[in-house]
């Protein structure tokens, strides 16, 4: 109890420095150049070790995705959580094509790759080169290496790309059950690789595994030592205990890991409303439940909230005496299907949802000091706040927001009917706890892998 103490003050001490240097207008951190070579002042002002690392990805949710979420649920004035952690800087995402040019629009998959391993890859790869196809070493890998229990807990299909990137390394973001391989030839287990992303999550041992996708981990796995199982068969037979509705969820204890399946594909969003439309749609407030989402169905909150549970109390119940803590990552993927979808309440609505696993995390810092929390996106989207009198090319839609204001919402990256498209913009990256200061400026997203690898002290 005493180390702890002292740990917190020193953590304060170290931080009101940071501050110090801020104020005196004194470089801090991590600029362009890559912060491992990064001036030692930085080091000293807000540096230390973190015990756990708290790391919230929303999908797509580049400034106005927060903007549209704060107006709508908080008010203009008002502040998120997110908006509350003390550093923020902002990082650009392109990914590269094969030859190492930059491809300046990510997807999801180069993104995670990026932050995940430090490394640049071309659009639809995980966790591998973008030239020779061979597997990066991940954080998560890493964190387990060093003896640091693990999770991950997302909205979307624990197979997809940003879950996928920290436990799986494959060709292609496509090949997410054994049933899937058709783009990964080089991965499956009858040519001598690991198998489908559910496959590989599965035999990384993660200790929290929380999301959808139920469908993918129901395939049957048709080679290697396991052929003849499903996935979720063979996840049993690893010890995993595997929870399907927030019930069981809320049931589970430390003790053994947990795969939680919680819908078969994608979880259902939280809010529902009528999408933006050519020409635009009158103004309308959102429905915040969506009655399309079954009872039973965990919140992001309380995955989150169980994922910490769970991964603190792996260290407290004795399997691990040895201190070490844990690397989390939580991801608000509906973010960014809303915005594909031009659907500004069900997007409003999962920013509010992944803005609450913020406050969750945040909750856990302030009584755990120790703790790393981060929250960024993984690239821009199509979604911006347009003059009432705009009349926007593409889609719009009039929202009426809690404090009363008419908001619209334009969406015009693609035209016709087919989906929303990414954007290029640098997006926020925020924190709080020992090494945030490395987020400020202007960094790369492959930047977090080194602050994230930094504050846990991983070798
Ligand atoms: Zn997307």
């Amino acid at each position: 109890m005493k180390t702890r103490v002292t740990r917190k003050r020193s953590y304060h001490r170290r931080a009101l420095g940071a501050a110090a240097l801020l104020v005196a207008g004194i470089a801090v951190p991590a600029g362009a150049a890559a912060p491992d070579s990064g001036p030692a002042p930085s080091h000293t002002a807000t540096g230390g070790t973190a015990r756990n690392v708290i790391l919230l990805i929303g999908d797509g949710m580049g400034d106005s995705e927060i903007t549209l979420a704060r107006n709508y649920t908080v008010g203009a004035a008002g502040r998120l959580h997110m908006d509350r952690l003390p550093m923020t800087g902002a990082y650009t995402t392109y990914a590269v094509d094969k030859n190492g040019r930059p491809d300046y629009v990510t997807d999801s998959a180069a993104s995670a790759t990026g932050w995940a391993t430090g490394h640049k890859t071309v659009n639809g790869r995980l966790s591998k080169t973008p030239d020779t196809d061979r597997p990066l070493p991940t954080i998560l890998e890493l964190a387990q290496r060093n003896g640091l229990a693990t999770g991950s807990v997302t909205t979307a299909e624990l197979t997809d790309a940003t879950p996928a990137a920290i436990a799986a390394h494959a060709t292609d973001r496509s090949c997410q059950g054994p049933a899937d391989m058709k783009r990964c030839p080089g991965d499956t287990q009858g040519r001598g690789g690991p198998g489908s992303i559910a496959e590989q999550s599965v035999a990384h041992g993660v200790d929290v595994l929380l999301g959808g996708g139920k469908r993918r981990f129901d395939q049957t796995i048709t080679e290697g030592p396991d052929r003849g199982m499903t996935v979720t068969q063979q996840a049993r037979r690893r010890g995993y205990r595997v929870v399907t509705d927030a019930g069981e969820l809320r049931a589970a204890r430390p003790g053994r890991p947990v795969l939680g399946l919680f819908a078969p594909d994608g979880v259902p969003v939280e809010w529902t409303g009528r999408p933006a439309a050519g020409g635009g749609t009158g103004p309308q407030r959102c429905v915040t439940s969506n009655p399309g989402r079954p009872a039973g169905t965990p919140s992001l909150e309380a995955q989150t909230r169980k994922a910490l549970e769970l991964l603190e109390g792996k260290r407290a119940a004795g399997r691990d005496r040895t201190g070490k803590g844990f690397f989390l990552q939580v991801e608000g993927a509906n973010i960014d299907t809303q915005d594909h979808l031009a659907d500004p309440c069900g997007q409003i609505g999962e920013t509010a949802a992944f803005d609450r696993a913020v406050k969750v995390a945040r909750e856990y810092a302030a009584k755990h000091p120790d703790t790393l929390v981060v929250t960024t996106a993984d690239h821009g989207h199509s979604s911006q706040i347009v003059p009432l009198d705009a009349e926007p090319a593409g889609l719009s839609a009039t929202l009426v927001t809690d404090e009363g204001g008419r908001m619209k919402v334009s969406y015009g990256t693609q035209s016709g009917g087919g989906g929303q498209k990414h954007t290029g913009t640098e997006v926020r990256i925020a924190a709080q706890g020992p090494q945030a200061h490395r987020v400020l400026g202007v960094t790369d997203q492959t930047q977090l892998f080194t602050t994230l690898r930094t504050a846990l002290a991983l070798r």
